[in-house]
This record gives structure tokens, C-alpha cells and sequence, in this order.
């Protein structure tokens, strides 16, 4: 029995629905065996020709382009088969059994288990096995699937640059200089007379430093890649028609929370995804956060605080036409005094006065600009490029995404794991001698920990998880 990897897969590429163009993409050990059956006749390699797709009995499914890509030289690294056919669910489905089909004649044909069943293939099993046959590392492979997700411009750029390995390299380039030091205490450590001449010479406290700053910076841009995946989420707080869903609406530029003057329609949270800048960013609309006996609305409520937990920001709108209108000003205190407390601490609570429009006469206006923080109108767009701003610098969003590669955050956990390791062979470095083993040990875990990234160190079931969040035929 062959191994997993070995066993030759078949997958519909495209995505399920009616396209022009439909991919059926085969990939393993004697795939080629299977040209014939399918095609009924030979494919130069990697030169597309137009092929009837064959039936058991002969028939013709569908014309096409059939392109044979031998082994090495393919996406995966094994032998793959690409049909190009017409991109119908059922035609695509009829190629995709008549390939399992021909593969079991095949196998009956040749009476010896040369060429495994043809099985369907898992998702991310093409990728996977061009991480196996190294094509691709490990965050080269996730960029893959990042670039398929990517919700906007600046996602797709950074995406593209970690798929063509800006990321990977500066990982490698940092791997390669622990991999000089370790060197370095392990010699060290093999010829214990010359130990403190060794390192010193060396400079190995330096260097541990210099990699320590290094570390920093990929980090930081690192997290600007997980921002750009992963998007940041905004919760729009505040009284039933002070705008919060128009508001929402001006952000996104487009009709999607219901509008209405209507005090407590906007019932429960709708989530929409807008983007500023390429960075997407998650907002959740609210329901209006009072007190109410209907039932429906209050879950809206509860659903409400708890999202506002979690949140990247909280806008709290208010109106402005209403300023200082007891009633008002109370219900908005009561609002800002169940915002929870680490929320308005990290200043993460956002107070805006929405309607500036409305405020008539020059005296109104001046006072409004006074005692409010911002000052817009969802109706004009005043004011909305400014809370555009504020919102992506709470994100911690640096306004450059050029040179910005696409992370996870499980990259960044590496990053910051390998960073506390390289910081405590920094202190150990400098007690000298009496620290050296623990320095190595240090050392080796930073080493590690930085391997996960392109997954140089990284265990199967990791690797399982990775690849499953993939779509099948990637
Ligand atoms: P929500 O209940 O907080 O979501 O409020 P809505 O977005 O439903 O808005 C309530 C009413 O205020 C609607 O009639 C909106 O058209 C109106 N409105 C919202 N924002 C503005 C604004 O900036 N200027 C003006 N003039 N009207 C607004």
C-alpha cells in the first residue's frame, strides 16, 4: 500500500457553478497512465491540446484542453493532469467520475495495484503535497489560501508577496544567523578552555541583539499582514436614531443595515465588512442599546454587549443636534457607563456626533466643535475620512502597506515565542560562561520556534489543520 501522499488524487479546481471554463486536476505516481483513456491519445508535456474526453465506452463527454504536467516539474512536484473542460456542475461531475472510472480500469487492466484507486482529493492536498515535495514552505502554502480569501487590493498584494516568498526569506535569512551563533556556543561548549575568548571574540552578545531588532521588525510587519487577513472589528454603539445604521451605510458606501426614523428598528447586530485603506474592517451594527420589555429587541441588546467586549473599537454615536438635551445626555452617560471599562481605559471607545448637518447657526456649530471629540454628518460624509483615520490607527494600522506580506497569527505567535527566547539568550549571554548550556538551550528553542513559520519544525497535526482549511482542488 502506498503511503497517503503517494496515492494519485482528483479534484474538481474551480469553484461549484456555471463558468465558461471547469478544471478537473489530477495529481500523482502514473497519472499519466490514465491520458489515454481519458484523452485517447498522447499529450506532449506541458503543451495544451485540444482533446475529446473519453467515456468508458467511447463517447465524448466534452472537448477540451488536456496539459500534462510530468513529475517534477508541476505545482505539486508529482505528475499532474490538468483537464480544462466546460465549467457546468454536471459536466465537471461526469469528468470527475470517469477519471476514478478509468483509474479502476486501469488498475484491473495491468492486474497489479501499480497505479492505487484514483481517490478524490482532500482539501489543500495539492498544496500540501507541494509543501511535501518542496515547492512551497509552509507560509508560502497559507498564502496560497490567503490569496484565494483575500477580501480587498491590499490583501491580495500582500498575499501575493509572501506566495512568492518575500515573507519566507526573511525567516530563512533569520534561521540562518541563530544557526551561525548555535554553531558558535556549541563549538564553545566542545572546547570549554577556550570559551570566553570564543564568544568574545565573536561578539555573540551583539550579534543576539542585532537579532533580537531584526525580530522586532518582522514582527511588526507581520502584524500588519495578520491586520490585512484578518480585518479589524468596529462596534457601532449608541441610542435608537442617533444614525448609527446611516453611518454604517456612509462607511461601507452602500445600502446595508436598514434605515429608518423609526426609534428601535434596527433590532438585531448585522455584521458587514467594509474596507479602508485595504484593511478590512468588520462592523457590527448594533441594536439600540436601551433598556426595552420586547423581548426580540433585548436580545439584540445582550448580543450587543458582548460583541462590544471583543471589539477592535467602539464608535459611540451620538447627535448632535441634541446637544445638551437632558433626557439625552443621560441616556447617552447610562451607555458610555456600560461601555466595559478596559474598552474606554485603552481608549479604544470612539465618541462621535453624528448629524452635524442639522446644527444650524454659526453659535450651534462652534459649541458642537467644542465639547465634541468628532464632529460628522453620515448624510454629507463631513467628517467621515477623519474617523476613517482614527479608526485604523486604533487598529494599529501604519498608513504604508507597501512591503506589508501576509501573515497569520499563528506566524506572529512563532515570531513573539522565538523573540522571548532570543531575549532571555541576551541576559544569558551576558553572565558568560557559568549560563552557556542554558544559552544553547535558548538558542535552540528560538531556533525552533522560528522553523514553525515556513515549517522547517512544524509537527503533523499542525500540518493537518493547516492544510484542511484549504478548499478542495487547491
Ligand atoms: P440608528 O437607529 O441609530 O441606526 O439610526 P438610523 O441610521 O436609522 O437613522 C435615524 C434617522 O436619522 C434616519 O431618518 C436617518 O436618515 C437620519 N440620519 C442619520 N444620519 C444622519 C445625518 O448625518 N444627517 C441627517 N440629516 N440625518 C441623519
Amino acid at each position: 500500500m502506498p503511503a497517503r501522499h503517494e496515492e494519485p488524487i482528483v479534484a474538481i479546481a474551480t469553484a461549484s457553478g456555471r463558468g465558461a471554463v471547469g478544471i478537473v486536476r489530477l495529481s500523482g505516481r502514473d497519472v499519466q497512465a490514465l491520458v489515454g483513456p481519458l484523452c485517447g491519445r498522447t499529450l506532449a508535456a506541458r503543451h495544451a491540446t485540444v482533446v475529446p474526453f473519453l467515456d468508458h465506452a467511447g463517447g465524448v463527454i466534452d472537448r477540451g484542453l488536456a496539459i500534462l504536467f510530468p513529475a517534477p516539474h508541476s505545482y505539486t512536484g508529482e505528475t499532474v493532469l490538468e483537464l480544462q473542460a466546460h465549467g457546468g456542475v454536471v459536466v465537471l461531475q461526469l469528468l470527475l467520475a470517469r477519471c476514478l472510472e478509468a483509474a479502476a480500469e486501469v488498475e484491473g487492466r495491468t492486474g497489479r495495484a501499480r497505479l492505487p484507486y484514483l481517490r478524490l482529493a482532500e482539501p489543500g492536498e495539492f498544496t500540501e503535497r507541494a509543501f511535501l515535495n518542496d515547492k512551497l514552505d509552509l507560509a508560502q502554502a497559507e498564502a496560497v489560501a490567503d490569496l484565494i480569501e483575500a477580501s480587498t487590493e491590499a490583501a491580495v498584494r500582500s498575499a501575493s508577496r509572501s506566495l512568492s516568498g518575500a515573507f519566507s526569506t526573511e525567516v530563512d535569512g533569520l534561521r540562518e544567523r541563530l544557526v551561525e551563533l548555535r554553531m558558535l556556543v556549541e563549538a564553545t561548549l566542545d572546547f570549554p578552555d577556550e570559551e570566553i575568548d570564543f564568544l568574545e571574540r565573536a561578539d555573540a552578545r551583539v550579534r543576539i541583539e542585532a537579532i533580537g531588532a531584526a525580530l522586532d521588525a518582522v514582527l511588526a510587519r507581520a502584524r500588519q499582514g495578520v491586520l490585512l487577513r484578518e480585518g479589524m472589528t468596529v462596534v457601532l454603539a449608541g441610542q435608537p436614531n442617533v444614525g448609527k445604521s446611516s453611518l454604517l451605510n456612509a462607511l461601507a458606501g452602500a445600502e446595508l443595515a436598514i434605515v429608518t426614523p423609526v426609534p428601535g428598528t434596527t433590532r438585531d447586530r448585522i455584521t458587514e465588512t467594509v474596507q479602508i485603506d485595504g484593511v478590512p474592517v468588520h462592523v457590527i451594527d448594533t441594536a439600540g442599546l436601551r433598556d426595552t420589555v420586547d423581548e426580540v429587541e433585548r436580545i439584540g441588546v445582550a448580543r450587543s454587549w458582548s460583541a462590544i467586549e471583543a471589539a477592535d473599537a467602539v464608535l459611540l454615536v451620538r447627535d448632535a443636534t441634541l446637544l445638551g438635551d437632558p433626557a439625552q445626555e443621560a441616556a447617552d452617560a447610562a451607555i458610555l457607563a456600560r461601555l466595559p471599562q478596559r474598552a474606554v481605559d485603552e481608549g479604544r471607545v470612539v465618541e462621535v456626533r453624528n448629524k452635524s448637518d442639522l446644527v444650524r447657526g454659526d453659535a450651534g456649530r462652534a459649541l458642537i466643535e467644542r465639547v465634541a471629540p468628532l464632529v460628522l454628518s453620515a448624510r454629507t460624509g463631513e467628517g467621515l475620512e477623519t474617523l476613517r483615520r482614527r479608526l485604523l490607527a486604533l487598529a494599529g494600522w501604519q498608513a504604508d502597506a507597501e512591503g506589508v506580506f501576509m501573515a497569520r497569527t499563528r506566524h506572529v505567535e512563532a515570531l513573539k515565542r522565538t523573540l522571548q527566547h532570543v531575549e532571555a539568550a541576551v541576559g544569558l549571554a551576558a553572565r558568560g560562561d557559568a549560563a552557556l548550556e542554558l544559552l544553547a538551550e535558548e538558542l535552540r528553542l528560538a531556533h525552533d520556534a522560528l522553523g514553525e513559520i515556513t515549517g522547517a519544525f512544524t509537527p503533523d497535526d499542525l500540518l493537518g489543520v493547516i492544510f484542511s482549511r484549504f478548499c478542495i482542488g487547491k
